[in-house]
């Protein structure tokens, strides 16, 4: 059995009054490990610990240059791990291994990315600017935010917890990172590896415990200067409102329902590439997943068809398998929430083309699995249609025109991500400009860069993380003006009175 402390001030430690919970393998449904469940006061030290290693330790008095080398330490150490941490990942969260080797790669150049900023930060110094009036100089710096609070999701363990840290720690802020209580796995092992590449104790502090306990404990305590949160709508309205009573910075990565466009000029096996990958890969568990797609009418049916043959031959399966690409989901809760929605779909009068809420044969009696599902013919009011499944669940639908396919596309209360497939890219680009998302893909769906900014429209968030917009967000920024003249300002001493 693993076991997993908390890790406050440069030490490991236990939870208060011993306070431990389970981590299952969602695959087994078998308890393979323990870790500390943190207590408020075990996130008041870890906040405490923060605080001190920001007021008055080493880390934000470091240039930036010295800042990159602990990170490239830490994205070096990620890949010579690569192998084991990828599989720690699988057991943990569910996701066949090929995904979780993609998720420690790109947590790993996460890391180079915003080590390649903090050094650029050196160089780029402070703005001077041009002031009308030449009395004054006026110059602009960029300082580390202060004490962030990290709360972080389950559906991508390691690469969440690397977006909130490599550019927090490369602005030379001080963290306390909460997993969620269903993942913390790969969070420990990344924590031992910033101390291990040189993080100075209090710099970097995990609290794994309950969302409800250790994570509402970390958005409402005082010494916090920013939230950055990943995770449920609902939760994200809680942290937020944490954030008012003190104004603290924040920022938020929630939900979606996001729109594929497929124009019926597209190549059939291209689009049967994008729509599978981007709703079906992590089992639907992805922010951005593409879950509503909608196809112009004289593909449909075609197309339609070709997607239930493919989806059917989806191999299901322990994430460890060979060749498996749909696990389990990651707990019994988000089975049954997924199972649901499902069964909800086909009350409401839709049609299943494919999968279902029954366990998809093949699959042995343990495990979360479900079977990758398309639902067809729901009406566009309707929950289904409207509503994040965060499971492998496809809603499709047919349109006539352009305008048509944008105006179900926008009629959603999110705005994280969007997709438009076309050959004629005068098309795409005109109707990428009127999608309400904060990322858009042209004839593909998914992909991610550590340099582009990641973040929603609406109800998707606020804030954007990646590229140099996620690094500004652990910056505050200060004019410092200097009044160069020796005339006197005039307002009580007049002109002249002075001498
Ligand atoms: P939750 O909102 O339930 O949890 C997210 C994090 O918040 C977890 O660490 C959770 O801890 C914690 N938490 C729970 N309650 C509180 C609270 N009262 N105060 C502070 N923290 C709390 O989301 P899920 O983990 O269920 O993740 C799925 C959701 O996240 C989906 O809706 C999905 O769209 C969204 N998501 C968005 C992404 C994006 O980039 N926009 C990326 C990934 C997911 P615990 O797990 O221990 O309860």
């Amino acid at each position: 059995m693993l076991r997993g402390q908390l890790f406050i001030d440069g030490a490991w430690c236990a939870a208060h009054a011993g306070a431990l919970m389970d981590v299952i393998d969602p695959a087994s449904e078998q308890v393979f490990a323990q870790v500390a469940s943190a207590q408020a006061r075990d996130v008041d030290a870890a906040v405490r610990a923060a605080r001190r290693a920001f007021d008055t330790g080493p880390w934000p008095r470091l240039s930036g240059c010295e800042r990159a080398r602990v990170l490239r330490a830490m994205a070096v150490a990620l890949r010579e791990q690569l192998e084991a941490l990828a599989r720690l990942e699988v057991r943990d969260n569910g996701k066949p291994l090929p995904e979780a080797r993609w998720d420690v790669g790109d947590a790993a150049g996460c890391f180079e990315y915003y080590a390649g900023l903090a050094e650029q930060e050196d160089k780029r110094g402070a703005e001077h600017l041009d002031l009308p009036d030449g009395r004054f100089s006026s110059r602009v710096t960029r300082q580390p935010v202060g004490v962030v609070g990290a709360i972080i999701p389950w559906n991508y363990p390691l690469l969440m917890a690397a977006w909130k840290l490599a550019p927090a720690l490369a602005a030379g802020c001080t963290v306390v990172l909460k997993p969620s209580e269903l993942t913390p796995m790969s969070a420990l092992e990344l924590v031992r590896i910033g101390h291990a590449a040189g993080l100075p104790p209090g710099v970097l502090n995990l609290v794994t415990g309950l969302g409800a306990t250790a994570g509402q404990a970390l958005s409402e305590h005082k010494s916090v200067d920013k939230l950055a949160f990943t995770g449920s709508l609902a939760t994200g309205s809680k942290v937020m409102q944490a954030a008012a009573r003190d104004i603290k910075r924040v920022s938020l990565e929630l939900g979606g329902k996001s729109p594929l466009i497929v124009f019926a000029d597209t190549e059939i096996e291209q689009a049967l590439e994008w729509i599978m990958f981007g709703i079906f890969w992590n089992q639907g568990q992805v922010c951005s997943a593409t879950s509503r797609v909608l196809i112009e009418r004289p593909l449909y049916a075609k197309l339609l068809e070709r997607l239930a043959q493919e989806v059917a031959r989806i191999p299901i399966g322990s994430g460890m398998k060979e060749g498996v690409l749909l696990g389990p989901l990651v707990s019994q809760s988000q089975l049954d929430k997924v199972r649901a929605a499902i069964t909800r779909a086909v009350q409401e009068g839709a049609s299943l083309v494919s999968g279902g809420s029954e366990r998809p044969p093949g699959c042995g009696d343990k495990g979360y699995f479900v079977a990758p599902t398309i639902i067809a013919d729901m009406r566009l009011d309707s929950w289904i249609w409207a509503e994040e499944v965060f499971g492998p669940v496809l809603c499709v639908a047919a349109f006539d025109s352009e305008e048509e396919a944008l105006r179900l596309a926008n009629d959603s209360r999110f705005g994280l991500a969007a997709a438009v497939m076309s050959r004629d890219l005068e098309r795409c680009d005109r109707v990428a400009a009127a999608l309400q998302a904060g990322v858009v893909w042209i004839n593909c769906s998914q992909p991610t860069f550590c340099e582009a900014p990641w973040g929603g429209f609406k109800q998707s968030g606020i804030g954007r993380e990646l590229g140099r917009w996620g690094f500004e967000n652990y910056l505050e920024i200060k004019q410092i003006t200097r009044y160069d003249s020796r005339a006197p300002w005039a307002w009580y001493i007049q002109a002249g009175q002075r001498d």
